[in-house]
C-alpha cells in the first residue's frame, strides 16, 4: 500500500489521521508545523513529538512531492518548475517576483476540460484532477527551495501571495481544491491572508457559491467577452454559464469575499474582443444598463494575449490595449493593463504547457528529444522578493 501522503491533509484531516493512529489532537498541530511551516520531510526529525509516534509515522506516511522535471529561470527573476505527476502527465509552477511581493501561480488540473480558444492548456485537452497534495506539493516545494536558496532569514516567507492560475480550472477539481486553499490559509502552515489567495475561474457558477459558502479568498473571473455570442466561442463554458448567470453569482460572492471587488481578467485579441465597441459594451454589462439593475464592484485586468502556435490568434496591439482601458477607466472602472512575465520561458499566462507533445508526454521529453536539463547551471540569480515576516498583517 502506497504511504499516507501527509501533504494530502488540511489541519482537520490531519488530526483526524492522528487521532486514527492513537494520538492526542494537539499533535496534528505539532506535525502539521513541522511539514508546512518548517519544510521538514523526515519524520525522524521531528523531534518535539514522541519517539514511538515519529517511528509510527516513519512507517505510515511522507510528504511526497511530484518529481521536478526541469527548471527555468527568465531574465525577469521568474522562475517556472515542471513537475512529472505521473501516467505521461507534467505540470507546472510558476514563481513571479516583485519588489514587495512572491507571488505562485498554481495549477489545478493536468490538462482543462474548459478548453478556451486563446489557451495553451485547454488546447491539450484534460488528463485528470490534482489530488489535494499535488497542489499543495507546488507550494511546499517552492516555499522551502527559495527560502534555502535565498537565504531568507527564519520567519521570512518567499511566497507572499498564491494566484490558481496555473494549467486547469480550479472549480472543476473543487474536492481537491478546497483542503488545499485551507493549507494556505492556515497559521500553522503559511498563513497566507484570504486576499493574498486568488481563484481564478472561467466562470463555473455552482461552485462559485460553494467557494463563497466554504472557503471565501478573493475571487478572479475570466471574462473575456462582452456579450454570450462572443463568450460563448472563446470559453465554451459560457454555453452553460452565460453572462448573467456568471455576474448574478459575482454579486453573491461579493457578500462574502475579503475584497470588495471581483477582478475580471480579459485577454485583449486582436480583432476578436478588443474593439472600442466591446469595450462599451463591457462597460454596460458591469455597470448595469444591460440585464444587470446594479453595478457590480469590479476591477478590470487586460491581459495582453500571450500567442501560441496552435491558437491562430494574436495580441492586440499596444495602443488598440491602451485605449481599451481608457474607456474603462473613463467609465470609473479601475483597469490595469497586466505586464507580461516571464515569455521568454514560455511561463506567461496561457503558455503553460503550450506544446502539447512537449510539455506533457513526459516519456518524450525524458527521452531527450525536448529535454531541458534540471537546475541548468546557467540559470540567473533569482532577485529575492522584499523580505516578509511571517506574521504581518494583511493590508
Ligand atoms: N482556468 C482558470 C485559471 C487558469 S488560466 C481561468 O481560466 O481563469 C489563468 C488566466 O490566464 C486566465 O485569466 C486565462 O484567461 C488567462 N489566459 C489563458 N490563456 C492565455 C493566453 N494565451 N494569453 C493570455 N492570457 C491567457
Ligand atoms: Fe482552462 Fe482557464 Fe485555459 Fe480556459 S483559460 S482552457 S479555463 S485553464
Amino acid at each position: 500500500m502506497a504511504a499516507v501522503n501527509l501533504l494530502d491533509f488540511d489541519l482537520a484531516g490531519l488530526t483526524a489521521f492522528c487521532e486514527s493512529l492513537g494520538e492526542k489532537r494537539f499533535r496534528a498541530t505539532q506535525l502539521f508545523r513541522w511539514v508546512h511551516q518548517h519544510g521538514v520531510s523526515d519524520c525522524a526529525q521531528m523531534s518535539d513529538l514522541a519517539k514511538s509516534f515519529r517511528d509510527r509515522l516513519s512507517t505510515t506516511c511522507e510528504v511526497r512531492v511530484p518529481a521536478l522535471l526541469s527548471e527555468q529561470a527568465s531574465a525577469d527573476g521568474t522562475i517556472k518548475w515542471l513537475f512529472d505527476v505521473g501516467g505521461g502527465d507534467a505540470i507546472e509552477t510558476v514563481f513571479i517576483p516583485e519588489d514587495d511581493r512572491g507571488t505562485l501561480c498554481v495549477s489545478s488540473q493536468a490538462g482543462c476540460a474548459v478548453g478556451c480558444r486563446f489557451c495553451s492548456t485547454g488546447h491539450q485537452g484534460f488528463s485528470r484532477n490534482l489530488r489535494t497534495a499535488e497542489i499543495v506539493a507546488q507550494l511546499w516545494f517552492a516555499e522551502h527551495h527559495l527560502r534555502r536558496r535565498l537565504q531568507l532569514p527564519e520567519g521570512v516567507r518567499a511566497i507572499t501571495n498564491v494566484v490558481m492560475m496555473g494549467m486547469g480550472e480550479p472549480l472543476q477539481n473543487y474536492a481537491a481544491l478546497l483542503p488545499a486553499l485551507r493549507v494556505m490559509l492556515d497559521d500553522h502552515a503559511y498563513g497566507l491572508s484570504r486576499r493574498r489567495v486568488t481563484v481564478s475561474t472561467s466562470g463555473v457558477v455552482p461552485m462559485i457559491d460553494r467557494l463563497r459558502d466554504d472557503c471565501p479568498v478573493a475571487l478572479a473571473v475570466s471574462l473575456h467577452a462582452p456579450h454570450d455570442a462572443l463568450r460563448d466561442d472563446l470559453v465554451p463554458l459560457n454555453r452553460k454559464y452565460p453572462l448573467a448567470e456568471l455576474l448574478a453569482a459575482c454579486e453573491r460572492y461579493l457578500a462574502a469575499a475579503p475584497r470588495d471587488f471581483i477582478t475580471f481578467e480579459y485577454c485583449m485579441l486582436d480583432g476578436v474582443n478588443d474593439s472600442l465597441a466591446h469595450a462599451a459594451q463591457l462597460v454596460d454589462l458591469v455597470q448595469g444598463r444591460g440585464a444587470r439593475a446594479e453595478p457590480l464592484p469590479c476591477k478590470f485586468n487586460l491581459i495582453p494575449f500571450n500567442p501560441f502556435p496552435a491558437s491562430g490568434l494574436v495580441c492586440s496591439p499596444r495602443e488598440r490595449v491602451k485605449a481599451f482601458a481608457a474607456v474603462l477607466q473613463d467609465a470609473g472602472i479601475v483597469t490595469t493593463i497586466r505586464k507580461t512575465r516571464g515569455d521568454d520561458i514560455d511561463a506567461a499566462c496561457g503558455q503553460l504547457a503550450g506544446e502539447v507533445q512537449d510539455r506533457t508526454r513526459v516519456a518524450e521529453r525524458r527521452s531527450g528529444r525536448a529535454a531541458i536539463p534540471i537546475i541548468p547551471a546557467d540559470v540567473p540569480p533569482v532577485r529575492a522578493p522584499a523580505q516578509q515576516v511571517l506574521e504581518r498583517p494583511a493590508r
